[in-house]
């Protein structure tokens, strides 16, 4: 689709008085070149669905839109509605957006199966949305995940074994999807810019293993890296049956959790959900 010539975003900024505000964790993102790029990394949108959480002023749902997308957003402040109907105006029939709390809504029955979940969030309900996403029943309704993120909740999502960030958020987002780092984002590319750096996440949905019971897998990385810096065998004993599992797996219980792959967590969450 051509692009309508749009107004900058700083006059739309300032002609919808939407100063930013603290409490809704508003950092808006101003450069469409960068904006393109973060539009970029679900591949390509032509004719999908995205589901975009926290439009504002619509920087990124304006470049999603770009890309040919059909966008169904919620945004909990009231007064980025009426700068979000002038951008559904210059690309009609493809912008839908609700006035609302994203943790309240129902993202799958606002955005439908099969849309992709874009976001630039406050970081605490990015989680919180992102631990949802990630506990649904698999396969996921949702296409793939792009999500801004403060870098250091970004490195924890991505984080290898063996590694400071590695715990439970690494094993949840990795055990039946991939988790990659897409871009870093430059404090300075914010306004106003936020205290720390920030880097998109991409997620995509894997198969999910054989035979593991969801629950079984959280309740056993909950105890291992609830006490991360314990042995194993210390950490798990209340886990009935997990040291007898990681025996016949042959997984010292001298590790530490951060020692175990994501692969050797869902083994032996493999062998509980069997008992
Ligand atoms: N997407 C815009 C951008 O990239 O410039 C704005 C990003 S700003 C970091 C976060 C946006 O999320 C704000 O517009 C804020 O009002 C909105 N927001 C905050 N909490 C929300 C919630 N619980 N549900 C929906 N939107 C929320």
């Amino acid at each position: 689709m051509a692009s309508p010539p749009l107004p900058p975003l700083r006059d739309v900024i300032a002609a919808h008085g939407l100063n930013a505000s603290k409490a809704l964790g508003q950092n808006f993102l101003l450069d469409e070149q960068l904006l393109d790029r973060i539009a970029a990394i679900p591949g390509p949108l032509e004719g999908q669905r995205v589901f975009e959480v926290g439009p504002g002023p619509g920087g990124l749902t304006r470049a999603l839109l770009r890309a040919g997308a059909d966008v169904v957003a919620v945004e909990r402040d009231a007064r980025c509605i009426p700068a979000l109907a002038e951008l559904g105006h210059a690309f009609p029939g493809h912008l839908h957006v609700t006035e609302g709390d994203a943790m309240a809504v129902d993202a799958r029955i606002l955005a439908g199966d099969g849309a992709h979940i874009v976001a630039n969030l406050p970081y605490n309900v990015g989680t919180a949305l992102l631990v949802n996403w990630l506990s649904c029943s698999w396969r996921p309704w949702w296409a793939s995940l792009t999500l801004m993120f403060q870098q250091e909740v970004a490195e924890r999502i991505v984080a290898p074994v063996n590694s400071d960030h590695y715990g439970r958020l690494a094993v949840l987002a990795q055990w039946r999807s991939s988790a990659r780092i897409a871009q870093k984002v430059h404090r300075s590319a914010f306004t106003p810019p936020p205290k720390v750096m920030s880097a998109v996440v991409h997620i995509v949905p894997e198969d999910e293993p054989q035979g593991v019971d969801f629950r079984v897998l959280e309740r056993l990385t909950a105890a291992a890296f609830g006490q991360r810096r314990k042995m194993l065998r210390q950490s798990v004993k209340g886990i009935s049956g997990a040291l007898d599992a990681m025996a016949d797996l042959g997984i010292d219980p001298q590790r530490r959790a951060e020692t175990l792959s994501v692969a050797e967590f869902v083994a032996v969450a493999r062998a509980l959900s069997r008992r």
